[in-house]
């Protein structure tokens, strides 16, 4: 197994916020930064030794990034299969393609989860507006149609409560374009995001209680206020997905917890998440530094927890509070350095800590 040492370069594929806290995490071990993104000034580039700016499908700009980094990841997993594979002729690529091809793909993913015997939402493939009608009638209303890939943050999803809302949908469906899940009338939300070494060993982050708003994260808790059998129950399902995964890096597990204490994965993520960020200011080891860790086959820090934590995203012009969030003395303030600030933008967040 290839261990890289300080000094070593990083190239991560991305350049969003995770991008960003994964390079200031990296650079307090002594790594190196390579960020690739599309577009110029992203908040990695900002924190970055250096950046590529160019498009996920140029084989030439990708082929030249790969060859002068000494590992690589991403930040988000919706990287085409040839470009991965193109880093991958070239340099290590944690985590591998498996678990990226997995997690890119709702229905995929659902098969996947179920295959191993572990609950999700109970969903069908949708093809045709007649697999919807009948889909429909089979998982009863209220449901949720999804795009099998590209959704995020609620994006792509259409709640049809009646058979007149599938009357009003305009699409035009194609093989393996569309999901249709069941609504689970869910407890609480939680999350578990764990990291796991090349050798097999997970390091599993308290699960943290999530809140939505208009589809996006608004909050988390941490540690989540669940009974102590469904945080380890949490914890072992997020870590059987990884070991089958075969994943090295990090992972957040999407659960619906329901309302007789069933726990339903939602989604999985291959890399650090949002429901993450508290780990910054309130374990001994972040989420980004696990994972600097991990993809570096460097051992793992202790992820316990010094405080007690609620994150709160900045959306939007929420940002534009900073003044109050930085004189709350026990606030900490992260502001992700995006210039525009856009209804539904993630623009930074804050966690407040308590105390154990
Ligand atoms: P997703 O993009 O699949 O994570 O969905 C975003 C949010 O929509 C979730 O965090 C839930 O709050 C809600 N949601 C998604 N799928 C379901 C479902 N099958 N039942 C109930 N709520 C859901």
């Amino acid at each position: 197994m290839t261990i890289f040492s300080p000094g070593a370069t990083i190239g991560i594929i991305g350049g969003g916020q995770l991008g960003r806290m994964t390079a200031l995490a990296a650079a307090n071990l002594g790594f190196k930064i390579h960020t690739y993104c599309p577009e110029h000034d992203c908040p990695a580039a900002q924190v970055s030794n250096e950046v590529t700016v160019a498009s996920y499908l140029d084989h030439q700009k990708i082929a030249e990034f790969a060859a002068v980094v000494d590992v690589a990841t991403f930040e988000f997993e919706n990287i085409p299969h040839e470009t991965v594979q193109i880093i991958a002729n070239h340099t290590v690529v944690r985590p591998g393609w498996k678990i990226l091809h997995i997690a890119q793909n709702r229905l995929r993913e659902k098969d996947f989860i179920k295959h191993l015997g572990i609950g999700t939402a109970p969903y069908q493939a949708i093809d045709s507006n007649e697999a919807l009608q009948d889909a429909a009638a089979s998982l009863g209303f209220p449901c949720i149609l999804k795009t099998t890939e590209l959704g995020y943050d609620g994006k792509g999803q259409y709640i049809l409560r009646s058979a007149t809302d599938i009357d009003a949908l305009a699409i035009n469906f194609q093989p393996g374009a569309y999901i249709l899940e069941g609504f689970v009338d869910y407890d609480k939300e939680i999350s578990v995001v764990l990291a796991r070494s090349v050798n097999g060993e997970i390091s599993c982050f308290a699960p943290t209680e999530n809140h939505h708003k208009n589809g996006i994260l608004d909050i988390s808790i941490a540690p989540a206020a669940i009974a102590p059998a469904i945080a380890t129950m949490a914890q072992a399902m997020a870590s059987t997905l990884a070991e089958n995964l075969e994943l090295v890096g990090m992972m957040a597990v999407e659960f619906f917890v329901t309302k007789n204490q069933q726990l339903l994965v939602n989604e999985i993520a291959p890399r650090p998440h949002n429901s993450g960020h508290w780990t910054i200011d309130a374990c001994i080891t972040s989420q980004f530094e696990q994972f600097v860790r991990s993809v570096c086959g460097l051992p793992f820090g202790s992820n316990a927890l010094h405080s007690r934590a609620i994150m709160q995203n900045l959306i939007g012009d929420q940002v534009l509070s900073w003044p109050d969030f930085i004189s709350e003395p026990a606030t900490k303030l992260h502001i992700y350095g995006k210039a525009d600030v856009k209804a539904g933008r993630k623009m930074g967040h804050v966690t407040r800590l308590l105390p154990l």
